[in-house]
């Protein structure tokens, strides 16, 4: 389903255009219009969905599949030191635009990314804990 007020939807339909660098039935690839660094894409699912919580593992598996074509080429093309890949959901984790999407961010020595958070810490209890409460939904 496309959804009439998102922006997403518009530009992986083609109804806005993108520097866009490949695109099949499912999927558009795109610059990011604010890079992090030289060369951030995005992968834009053509349907809606709000974010991973709703894809489906089937989409989505094809999805990271052509993420790592696109990371061969980004990397051949672009000398960079390094790639993060990441994807925000919800507003806390820095989702800013609710259309599934892949950021690639091709890395360079010295550049100011940061991705990065405090280490915590786990004791034996709350693994035990954590393990069973999920693995039980999966
Ligand atoms: P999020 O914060 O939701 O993970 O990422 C949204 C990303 O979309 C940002 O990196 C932002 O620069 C990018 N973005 C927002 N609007 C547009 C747009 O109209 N065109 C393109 N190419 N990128 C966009
Ligand atoms: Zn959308």
């Amino acid at each position: 389903m496309k959804k009439d007020d998102c922006i997403f939807c518009k530009i992986a339909n083609g109804e806005i255009p993108s520097a866009c660098i490949y695109e099949n039935k499912e999927f558009r690839v795109i610059l990011d219009v604010g890079p992090a660094t030289r060369g951030h894409v995005l992968i834009l699912t053509k349907e809606h969905y709000d974010n991973i919580f709703e894809i489906d593992a089937e989409t989505a598996g094809r999805l990271f599949s052509l993420a790592s074509v696109v990371a061969r080429a980004m990397k051949k093309t672009l000398n960079c030191d390094g790639m993060n890949i990441l994807q925000n959901n919800g507003t806390i984790a820095g989702q800013t635009v609710f259309h599934f999407h892949l950021h690639l961010i091709p890395r360079y020595e010295g550049d100011q990314v940061k991705v990065t958070w405090p280490q915590g810490e786990i004791s034996d209890d709350e693994k035990t804990e954590l393990v069973n409460m999920i693995k039980k939904e999966i």
